[in-house]
């Protein structure tokens, strides 16, 4: 799989170098490129952010930046592929798709678009190009606390994925516009880690690539141990224990120690069904009621 991403902070994604993430990339399984967006600035203070329409706290993330990283990411294929190491940086540059946001002005740095009337915005906008289908474009999962909940289930579906291209915003956040101009491009999917406010998207980045990264075939060693997992079948994991069964006078269930899988088994799930009602009561109305036995339905 070939994972993007795009921050102004790319030494915040370092910890995506340690542990099964960075031995999966070092085994080739995941192809992870980590972008500065001021890479793709063009004035001399590489600038990302400008002042909001309207008024209000905070700065916005200007589109170009967004567009020409972007742009660069589709147009090229995964640092390590043949391809990409045929091709030299330069040629990279030209074999860029051409933007169809308005060139900014060099002196004010102002885009040109803001010093024409509306209507003849309408006439000047360039023809958009045309979709392409969904399976030619990458998912582009922009990290915001106004996106959809990332839960394991969306895990599973990103897993099956052959390019993930992460967004991380800061500040407000980034131009809306740099969301709508995308979809020409991906298949774009603002996602969020929880109802809470972080201060960027890397955060967020860090928790999916790992939730994700970790269901791509290679990357777990066992994989036996994502099946018996929190959230796997829509309940959370059982109590685990290990050595020694008696520590500081706290034993361990006696049927765990029985040899006879069937009842550890039949003990495991009543575990799950009574700590994920305790927990999350949620979880447990969200269920099927066709997947529960008679032996759930007493617990
Ligand atoms: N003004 C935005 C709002 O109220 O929706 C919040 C902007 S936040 C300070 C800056 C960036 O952090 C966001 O653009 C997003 O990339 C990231 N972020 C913040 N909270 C997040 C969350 N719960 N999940 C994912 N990303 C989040």
């Amino acid at each position: 799989m070939r994972i993007d991403v795009v921050s102004i902070f790319p030494e915040y994604l370092a910890a995506l170098d340690l542990s099964l993430i960075g031995k999966a990339r070092q085994d080739g399984l995941l192809q992870l490129k980590v972008h500065d967006l001021r890479d793709f600035t063009t004035d001399r203070h590489r600038t990302v952010d400008d002042t909001p329409y309207g008024g209000g706290a905070g700065m916005v993330m200007k589109p170009e930046p967004w567009a020409q990283a972007l742009e660069s990411l589709v147009a090229t294929p995964a640092a390590g592929t043949p391809a990409a190491d045929q091709v030299s940086a330069s040629e990279r540059v030209e074999t860029q798709i051409a933007p169809t946001t308005p060139v900014v002005d060099q002196v004010s740095a102002t885009p040109v678009v803001d010093q024409v009337s509306a209507s003849e915005r309408v006439e000047t906008q360039t023809a958009p190009t045309p979709v392409q289908p969904d399976a030619a474009r990458p998912i582009l999962i922009v990290p915001s606390p106004a996106g959809e909940v990332f839960n394991q289930a969306l895990a599973y579906e990103l897993a099956t994925e052959d390019h993930l291209v992460f967004a991380c915003g800061r500040y407000e956040g980034i131009d809306e516009r740099v969301l709508e101009w995308a979809a020409e491009h991906f298949r774009v999917r603002p996602v969020s880690l929880g109802d809470y406010v972080l201060n960027g998207g890397e955060v967020a980045v860090l928790a999916m690539v790992e939730a994700v990264g970790r269901l791509v075939p290679g990357v777990v060693g066992n994989p036996e141990s994502l099946v018996e997992e929190s959230h796997s079948d829509g309940l959370l994991e059982y109590p685990v224990y290990t050595k020694p069964s008696d520590w500081r006078g706290r034993g361990i269930p006696e049927v765990l120690l029985s040899g006879n899988h069937a009842k550890i088994a039949r003990h495991r799930r009543d575990e799950q069904l009574r700590r994920t009602a305790e927990r999350r009561p949620d979880l447990i109305l969200a269920l099927d009621p066709e997947t529960l036995d008679t032996a759930d339905r007493a617990t």
